[in-house]
């Protein structure tokens, strides 16, 4: 039996290198948890990391009840992090958070207030305390993206996301959709909801991303979702005796 089962809510969290977040991060959910609207879990996916978070996962995950993890070969990627995240969940919701903690758990309650009548919710980062280039280049590429895509997303990369999850399973998932999952959503012909949310700096560890990395990849993705979103077969059966 898979134990996010027994769980109305478990919550990803994709861990690449974070060791000085692992305490924080310890601290941080399971104060949310006894807090939370819904009854909920914690699934950390360690994507290959390459420093002490594994061991520190194992550690904490022994001490609390409601953590779980699961740890990846390799690196895969943050998207690969969050597929791997919501192939292993069995709980009717699936939540997403960075292991950076810039974005607080508290305001997944916030999230969960739209949940029973949309697909997805997601945050908007207020305030957002990212240095200049790094706010730069997340809003020229959201910019460039809501006009391709036009999913209407303010802040589609937002780490605060909670998706029901038979629709979060069914999404196609390539390297850098994770950038694109409102839209992948809505794909499905499911309803997003967007949620103001508190935005916090990175206080330990580093961004894995970097301007080509966030603009020239994802700028190509966008002809692909216009692809996809073109070609995918939504379909909703009537009748059937099986
Ligand atoms: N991450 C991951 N695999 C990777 C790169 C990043 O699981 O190959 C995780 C990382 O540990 C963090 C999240 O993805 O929890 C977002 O990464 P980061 O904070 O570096 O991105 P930024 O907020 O700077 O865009
Ligand atoms: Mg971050």
């Amino acid at each position: 039996m898979n134990a996010t089962k027994q769980y109305d809510l478990t919550i990803i969290v994709p861990v690449y290198n974070e060791e000085d977040n692992i305490y924080s991060l310890e601290k941080a959910l399971g104060e949310y948890l006894p807090k939370a609207k819904v009854s909920s879990a914690i699934l950390f996916v360690n994507d290959g990391s390459k420093d002490a978070s594994l061991n520190r996962i194992v550690e904490i995950c022994g001490r609390n009840e409601h953590f779980f993890f699961v740890n990846l070969a390799q690196n895969r990627g943050l998207s690969g992090a969050i597929k791997a995240g919501i192939d292993t969940i069995q709980s009717q919701y699936t939540g997403y958070i960075d292991a950076d903690l810039q974005t607080a758990p508290e305001d997944f309650n916030l999230l969960l207030e739209h949940i029973d009548e949309h697909e997805m919710v997601t945050g908007i980062r207020v305030g957002r305390k990212d240095s200049f280039v790094k706010n730069m280049s997340s809003k020229i590429a959201n910019g460039f993206r809501r006009s391709m895509t036009h999913d209407g997303m303010l802040d589609t990369g937002c780490p605060l996301k909670i998706i029901r999850s038979d629709y979060a399973k069914k999404v196609p998932f390539f390297m850098g959709m994770h950038r694109f999952l409102p839209a992948l959503v809505q794909m499905l012909e499911g309803k997003v909801k967007q949620v103001p949310v508190r935005h916090f700096p990175r206080v330990a560890g580093q961004s894995k991303f970097h301007v080509f990395n966030r603009l020239v990849g994802p700028l190509m993705d966008c002809f692909a979702y216009r692809w996809m979103r073109k070609r995918y077969i939504n379909y909703r059966i009537d009748q059937t005796n099986v």
